[in-house]
């Protein structure tokens, strides 16, 4: 169910306001210069900074830089792949969304010359800037698994949430996997993905659907992650250890996919610790594509260069406050700033704002002060009707909004549920991207 704008904005504001959450309804005081800001990226990141950025800086020039004709509420291609929301319920038009005085190039940048402010464009267009704002999100990498494509996905059964078209062939293939049972196995990848719960809640929304549909005892579930563990915040990881072996799921730790032969339906794994190369047959397959940094940030020397952060590139900015280590003009936030939080649009809630002061710092030629504490959010469903709510920060402590402050969030919640299915879409398109929340 979709809420009108007027019913949200209500609602909306009311939900915020007892969640705890910041809901901004005044100005906050301006600043009063003419800078040149360039966003790359008009998704979740892009689009909130510059609505914050427009209000705080009126006289800037504001340009977002992104081919995009839709913008994806991506965590619904959760709910699209089980069947409870449809393909439409979670896009709207980009040009619906950009912020009003913010100029849009629709076109994808393909280098940053950064030592000289100008970033280039794939129809060969220079655009100069006084201030760069990085959120490109990040690049999927799906040929990284052997025998995969992005065009292909489908192709013998091997389906993938982390596109909008697999969520609707993987909510297909659902449906016949329950029907006719066999051998399901559910995995991840080995790089930094976003929303790492979003591979674990497809696997446990199937498995509810065969036990509802009275299938269950023809289906066999394994899930094979790449990680040492099933999730890596102590908070939340027994009690989603023990769902899965409730529900007789067994898990298997450091396997890597490395390949999939879609003829023979052969899935190819690594263990990461061992070494051993295995093969696990299927008859339904569920996969995250290995992500990293777009090409771009890499070639263009924005990436990191050494650490952890390293192979795939990510945006090599101060884990504080998103001001790029090398380029201080530059500041990156979203799933391309290599931080080691958890890539998520509820992370990115906590970082809009945060990045946005600081930009504005240094437009008036003062030190980045505001401090980001790592926060972020990923809600685990659990089944069709519960959320394990999980909120933590850098230091992996859980740090929940309220209400969920006074309840045992280690536990999956029924409120978390409604909040995830109602209340999360309206406030990311209506108060989120508006640069209100
Ligand atoms: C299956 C799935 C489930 C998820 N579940 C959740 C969840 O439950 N909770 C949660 O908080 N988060 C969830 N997420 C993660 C969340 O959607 C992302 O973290 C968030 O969208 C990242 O925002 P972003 O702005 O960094 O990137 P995006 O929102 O991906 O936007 C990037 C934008 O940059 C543009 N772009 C890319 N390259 C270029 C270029 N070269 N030039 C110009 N523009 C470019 C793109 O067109 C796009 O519009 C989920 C994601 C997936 C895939």
């Amino acid at each position: 169910m979709m809420l009108n704008r007027r019913e949200f904005v209500k609602t909306g504001a009311a939900a915020g306001l007892l969640l705890g959450l910041p809901v901004v309804t005044g100005c906050s005081s301006t600043v009063d210069a003419s800078a040149k800001v360039l966003v790359i990226g008009g998704g979740a990141a892009g689009i909130s900074v510059a609505a914050r950025l427009k209000r705080r800086l009126p006289n800037g020039k504001i340009t977002i830089v992104d081919p995009a004709e839709k913008h994806f509420y991506q965590p619904g291609f959760t709910f699209i792949g089980a069947g409870i929301w449809q393909a439409d319920d979670v896009w709207m038009k980009e040009a619906d969304l950009m912020p009003s005085g913010v100029t849009w190039v629709k076109d994808a940048v393909v280098a940053v010359l950064a030592d000289k402010n100008i970033a280039v464009t794939k129809n060969g267009t220079r655009l100069d800037y006084d201030f760069l704002v990085l959120a490109p999100g990040l690049q999927e990498n799906w040929s990284l698994v052997e025998g995969i494509t992005k065009e292909t996905l489908g192709v013998g059964n091997a389906h993938s949430i982390y596109d909008w078209q697999g969520s609707v062939k993987t909510w297909s293939a659902v449906q016949a996997f329950v029907k006719n049972g066999g051998k399901g196995v559910f995995t991840d990848t080995w790089t930094k993905h976003k929303c790492g719960g979003a591979p674990k809640k497809i696997c446990l929304l199937t498995e509810e659907l065969a036990r509802k549909a009275g299938t269950r005892g023809k289906a066999t579930f394994t899930y094979f992650t790449a990680s040492k563990e099933l999730y890596d915040v102590p908070h939340y990881t027994p009690r989603l250890e023990q769902i899965y072996k409730e529900r007789n799921v067994p898990i298997r730790l450091n396997s890597k996919l490395t390949g999939v032969d879609v003829q023979t339906k052969k899935a190819y794994f690594e263990d990461r610790v061992s070494g051993e190369k295995f093969t696990e047959d299927y008859d339904f397959l569920h996969f995250a594509p290995p992500q990293s940094a777009p090409d771009f940030v890499r070639s263009s020397g924005l990436g990191w260069t050494e650490g952890k952060l390293a192979r795939e590139a990510w945006a090599m900015v101060d884990k504080k406050t998103f001001v790029h280590k090398t380029f201080k003009n530059v500041l990156a936030l979203g799933d391309v700033a290599g931080i080691p939080t958890s890539k998520t649009s509820a992370a990115i809630r906590k970082q809009a704002p945060i990045a946005v002061e600081n930009l504005l710092a240094l437009i008036a030629g003062k030190e980045p002060t505001c401090e980001y504490d790592g926060y972020a959010a990923c809600p685990i469903i659990t089944d069709n009707g519960h959320v394990i709510m999980a909120e933590f920060d850098y230091d992996k402590k859980p740090v929940p909004s309220f209400p969920f402050s006074v309840m045992d969030t280690s536990k999956e919640l029924r409120s978390a549920w409604w909040l995830k299915m109602y209340v999360l879409k309206p406030m990311y398109f209506h108060l989120m991207l508006k640069g209100l929340a």
